[in-house]
């Protein structure tokens, strides 16, 4: 269990939550002052101690259970939140990440000409940058769909991303590929929901420094996606990047996936990792997939991956989903917009603190 302590707590208070620790039978209290909060780890089985014993003291701010699994991942000891960065570009800042692209890397023709179209989109004050999406090894439900280029393709798209100056982000599927594709410069390895939990994959990916987009599964857990995460970072790489995709539901008929946007907001309670938004995944719908995107922005997402095509309909894969280009610059704008809106309301969020007030 860890207690977070309010800024400027005093030291007789501090003591007196330890005393409030060790009156309990069997545990310790142990103290930790970091740049921003003190905390006071609990040593010992608190399996049988409610949360409520501490956060009754006036100075806690709040009492976290932590799971012994994800103790890397998760959001406590007053940890500042981690910022990826790639290229000069900040992930998980105050500004928003949009990572735009087709579903398949087609042809170098092809994704040149998604780079030009990504890099011309608007810079608002609230984009910190734009990443060119785009499978190379593309995981298809069926063995006879389009399987992707494969190792040609990261290079063809990583041409196209020089050209633009645009980072580049696609999927690795094995482990044996990793290798390659960092020799072609790969800016971030995407794993992609089907792989969510190749752990033998995980850890690969922990033992090299490019950072990490891990998907949730399609029936993924929360506690799942973080458990995930933690392999790669328990590996030596601490720069992660979840995004949630929607998860496989009855609710088939209507949508792709079952938007999972409130968990975005669970997600940033529980880690210091960013977490972005894909809404192309999660609905499948090109006419759905910005007011989705827009949901996520004021869901607390630190930035969106969403799939783009110069010419949707002809588009290899996915399609249906794939935002035309002048789409694509409506969704910019007004996701700069909505950041603003998301940053402005910081101050009337109730934190768990108040709610307890
Ligand atoms: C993708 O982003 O190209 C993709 C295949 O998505 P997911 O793994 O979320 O299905
Ligand atoms: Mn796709």
């Amino acid at each position: 269990m860890i207690i977070t302590l309010k800024q400027g707590t005093t030291e007789r208070d501090i003591r007196r939550v330890m005393c409030a620790v060790e009156k309990k039978k069997g545990l310790e209290a142990r103290v930790t002052k970091g740049k921003n909060h003190t905390v006071v780890e609990v040593i010992g089985d608190t399996a049988g101690v409610s949360t409520r014993t501490f956060e009754s003291y006036v100075c806690v701010q709040q009492v976290d259970r932590i799971s012994a699994e994800y103790k890397r991942v998760a959001k406590v000891g007053g940890k500042d939140n981690t910022l990826v960065r790639v290229n000069g570009i900040e992930i998980g800042g105050e500004s928003l990440v949009l990572m735009m692209g087709p579903c398949s890397v087609e042809s170098p023709e092809q994704i040149m000409e998604a780079a030009r179209i990504v890099s011309e989109l608007p810079k608002g004050n609230h984009i910190a940058g734009y990443l060119l999406r785009g499978g190379a090894f593309k995981p298809r439900s069926s063995p006879y769909s389009f399987q992707g280029h494969g190792l040609q393709a990261v290079k063809w798209m990583k041409q196209a991303g020089e050209e633009y100056g645009l980072p580049i982000v696609t999927e690795v599927m094995d482990s044996r590929d990793i290798e390659s594709m960092l020799d072609a410069g790969v800016d971030v390895f995407q794993v992609g929901a089907r792989n969510s939990q190749n752990y033998s994959l995980l850890k690969e990916l922990g033992r090299q420094k490019r950072p990490v987009l891990l998907k949730r599964g399609i029936a993924g857990t929360i506690d799942e996606i973080l458990l995930s995460a933690e392999y790669i970072v328990r590996g030596g790489n601490d720069d992660v990047i979840l995004c949630l995709r929607g998860i496989r539901s009855y609710n088939t008929g209507h949508y792709r996936n079952q938007v999972d946007v409130p968990d975005i907001m669970r997600l940033q309670e529980l880690t210091h990792l960013p977490v972005i938004y894909d809404p192309s995944h999660a609905t499948g719908k090109r006419d759905v997939v910005i007011g989705c995107a827009l949901q996520a922005i004021i869901g607390a997402a630190d930035g969106l991956i969403v799939e783009m095509h110069p010419n949707p309909e002809e588009a290899w894969s996915d399609g249906a989903q794939s935002l035309f280009p002048r789409q694509a610059h409506s969704l910019a704008k007004a996701a700069d917009e909505m950041k603003q809106a998301f940053n402005s309301t910081r101050e009337y969020r109730i934190t768990s603190e108040q709610a307890r007030e």
